[in-house]
């Protein structure tokens, strides 16, 4: 993964030194190196954890910029209105060399203990979660679990993750079954409950594990890999990284009144001639 880090133009070798030996002492980081301003990691840890050693190690802001190569997809989670609770959060997929999907996420703002992850037919929001269609089930299997083999489990079926005390599940999913390619363009979603993997008494567990409805759910998009994200501001608002990562994803304080911004693209693009792009 690609961790952009607020280090300014020259990075203080100290610091950038003290960082990457702290995070290459870490079980679970195969590599860790600095280049073209970036932090790149290769790991098998959750990205939420990465980020959280980065900013406490080098007292800098940090950001995840890219992740995986070209076969990677994001889906931006959230409750879509249909509840009381806000639950926010971003779940990144990403297919390995070896094949297995793996799905990294943080969700905020979930009851406490376990929740169903599934990724459902549609990619459509316009009843919120109710209108994701079914779980993915391209093999006309029954409910079951991620470690089933193909016909005895739902594609789209990723288990449970768990949501501690303050509401946060922060997770890191690897899949032999799903493909990055099939599920860019349909849903995923959490429920209310915990999924019993298909091995419950009531009638729902050979449909849904028995976990209620969604909670919150999002639409997967292709992302960005490493290094094919080039951007320091985001296009739609305005909003540069470094205020983004402190401000809520959306509603009010998204957006400062004053001053002012337009949009800046590509920073990197010499032709672009703006003012407001401070990175
Ligand atoms: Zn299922």
């Amino acid at each position: 993964m690609e961790v952009l880090v607020d280090f300014g133009p020259k990075p203080d070798e100290v610091i950038l030194n003290k960082t990457l030996a702290e995070l290459k002492s870490q079980d679970g980081v195969k590599d860790a190196v600095y280049k073209e301003g970036a932090i790149l990691v290769e790991t098998a840890l959750p990205s939420t954890q990465i980020l959280e050693m980065v900013t406490k190690t080098s007292g800098k802001r940090a950001v995840l910029q890219g992740f995986g190569d070209t076969q990677s997809a994001v889906a931006m989670i959230s409750s879509q209105s249909c509840c009381k609770r806000q639950v926010l959060g971003v779940i990144r997929f990403q297919q390995t060399e070896e094949g297995a999907l793996v799905a990294d996420g943080s969700i905020d703002g979930l009851p406490a203990g376990m929740h169903g992850v599934h990724v459902h037919t549609a990619g459509d929001l316009s009843q919120g979660c109710k209108s994701i269609g079914e779980h993915y089930n391209p093999c006309g299997a029954p409910h079951g679990a991620p470690e089933d083999p193909m016909d005895r489990r739902h594609a789209g079926d990723l288990g449970n993750i768990v949501a501690d005390e303050t509401g946060r599940a922060t997770f890191r999913i690897v899949d032999n079954v799903l493909k990055v390619w099939d599920i860019i363009g349909r849903s995923v979603a959490v429920t209310e409950r915990k999924d019993d993997l298909g091995r419950g008494s009531s009638p729902s567990s050979k449909i849904d594990g028995d976990s209620g409805t969604p909670i919150a759910c999002g639409i997967i998009a292709r992302s960005a890999g490493v290094f094919q994200n080039p951007k320091r501001i985001c296009a739609c608002d305005g909003v540069v990284v470094w205020d983004e990562k402190d401000r809520p994803l959306a509603g009010k304080g998204r957006r400062e009144e004053k001053p002012k911004r337009r949009c800046c693209e590509n920073h990197n693009n010499s032709s672009v001639v703006n003012p407001c792009c401070k990175v």
